[in-house]
């Protein structure tokens, strides 16, 4: 007999796991399917050899480029999804980005719903994820209706030195938005948490913090080691089953409302995986729109060093400024946001580029190492789809201008602030850290996959809640902006009763 449940949520990872403890205490029957595992504490956990050299936590699948060349994602599948990985940076979208927004490289669409009425889901999933912060010092930074509920993780020393020289040039320096237990992360060993998986309380990722909570409910069951492979629907457009594989064996669960949160590519693979005869085109595709529109930010790492200046920091990853967030492109256009890497060691930066050890340890050792972000806009053939039920992913990188105007112009401060040597590198195209866009939302079913509460125009009982419903990548961080999404929809959901 096929299983029945409530709600089934595809995928533990942000948006999944937020979603999950937010409708936990509705007392529903909730069963999570996650494809991955619990990630274990091991070794390798600490070792950036392991970590960036081995990828000891990458997974082993390929999805196809355009060009039909199969390449191994950078995406990562454990319960917690690609947070367990993440640098934690907890960023809000500035007030801007929820409207349009002309760039170098063309528009940035609007939100369907203005910052204001977004704004308490920001100020809820920031305590949700206890993130520690500090509001003032970012002119960029949109009205809070309350206060961060932690004080910032401290600057190192040679980081607060680094705020100085830029406050010097002018620029406004601000306590980047972490959710980080400093201590906690330090107890586990000397590193950085950016890129180094989190196996206890240290990071607030989606598993430490989302599942954890959403599983002290006896109504919530998460499943692992299950990957859904279709949705079926019913004549009416219901989603009736999802049908999953366990052990390497095909089971089925009748759903009454169904959450996609499996991220932005596999979440549009599956929908388009799903086509039947009365939906040729795949779930939920009415509009022709899923899986196109396919962002991940336009990045750089730059690294900035004296040499007789050596930086000892040990997670480093503390400040960020928005000076050109807005402003300060060609035509006054945005150019996107500076903020710090994690501190990059000589195992890493040997791992990244194959310098030589004694190399990368000269640099490692005095190197401040910046994540420049700039907008990467939609684009609809830029685009996720499927070819012999193989992921092909067709990236269209737009707004590179910008960003090579980013870089110029960091370049030229960071020489000026007294960095005399200054190398930049842009990040691997194979990393879709911050995928975004493939089943956006929007008021109308023409252009848009989703409702404004994230519910598919074509199923009454189908809401995706991860990054694929952003309609815009802006130029931070998506993980704030996924989690507050899910306690919107979360609240949305209990107040109308929709998983009776
Ligand atoms: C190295 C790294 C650093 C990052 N740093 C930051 C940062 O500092 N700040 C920030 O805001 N963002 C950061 N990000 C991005 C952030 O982690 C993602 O934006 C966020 O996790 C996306 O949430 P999601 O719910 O869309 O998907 P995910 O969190 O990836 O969750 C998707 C889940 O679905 C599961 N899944 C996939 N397919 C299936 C299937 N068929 N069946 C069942 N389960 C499935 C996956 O295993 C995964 O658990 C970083 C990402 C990476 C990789």
């Amino acid at each position: 007999m096929t299983e029945r449940t409530d709600i089934v949520i595809i995928g533990s990872g942000m948006g999944g796991a937020t979603l999950a403890a937010a409708l936990a205490p509705s007392g529903q029957k909730i069963t999570i399917l996650e494809r991955g595992q619990a990630l274990q504490n091991t070794p390798a956990c600490r070792d950036a050899t392991a970590i960036f050299r081995e990828g000891a936590f990458r997974n082993d699948e390929t999805w196809d480029g355009p060009d039909g060349k199969p390449f191994n994602p950078g995406n990562y599948y454990f319960v917690g999804g690609n947070t367990k990985l993440f640098g934690a940076a907890f960023f809000r979208y500035r007030r801007e980005d929820f409207a349009s927004l002309q760039h170098l490289g063309g528009v940035s669409p609007a939100w369907p719903i203005d910052y204001d009425a977004f704004e308490p889901w920001y100020q809820a999933a920031e305590e949700f994820y206890e993130v520690c912060g500090a509001i003032g010092d970012d002119p960029t930074e949109p009205p809070h209706s309350g206060t961060y509920p932690r004080p910032p993780v401290p600057h190192e020393a040679p980081i607060a030195a680094a705020a100085e020289r830029l406050a010097k040039q002018g620029l406004n320096p601000a306590h980047l938005p972490l959710g980080v237990d400093i201590d906690a992360w330090l107890e586990g060993g000397e590193t950085g948490w950016d890129a180094f998986p989190n196996t206890g309380t240290g990071k607030k990722d989606a598993e430490s913090i989302g599942i954890t909570k959403a599983l002290k409910h006896n109504n919530v069951r998460l499943t692992t080691g299950a990957q859904v492979t279709r949705l079926i629907a019913a004549v009416d457009g219901r989603i009736k089953e999802v049908e999953f594989t366990e052990g390497g064996r095909p089971h089925r669960i009748k759903p009454g409302l169904v959450v996609l949160s499996a991220g932005a590519v596999n979440s549009a693979a599956l929908l388009l995986r799903s086509a039947d005869e009365a939906h040729p085109t795949g779930l939920a595709n009415s509009s022709d729109q899923v899986g196109r529109n396919f962002m991940n930010h336009n990045t750089h790492a730059v690294l900035s060093l004296h040499p007789w200046r050596k930086n000892p920091s040990v997670y480093q990853k503390t400040l960020y400024f928005n000076d050109f967030y807005l402003t300060g492109g060609p035509e006054d256009r945005p150019l996107g946001n500076i903020q710090l890497l994690g501190k990059i060691t000589a195992p890493i930066l040997a791992a990244q580029t194959r310098l030589p050890m004694p190399a990368a340890r000269w640099i490692a050792e005095r190197s401040v190492d910046w994540y420049l972000v700039s907008e990467d806009l939609p684009h609809p053939e830029s685009r996720v789809t499927v070819r012999s039920e193989r992921i092909v992913l067709d990236w269209r990188q737009s707004n590179w201008a910008a960003h090579e105007a980013l870089v110029a112009r960091f370049k030229t401060i960071l020489r000026r602030a007294g960095w005399p040597i200054v190398l930049s590198r842009p990040f691997d195209r194979t990393v879709p850290s911050h995928q975004c866009g493939t089943a956006r939302f929007g008021q109308d079913p023409k252009t848009s996959v989703l409702d404004i509460w994230c519910r598919a125009h074509d199923h009454p009982n189908l809401f995706v809640v991860d990054a694929s419903f952003l309609p815009n990548s802006a130029a931070v961080n998506p993980a704030l902006t996924i989690a507050a999404q899910a306690l919107r929809v979360a609240d949305h959901i209990k107040s109308k009763d929709l998983a009776a």
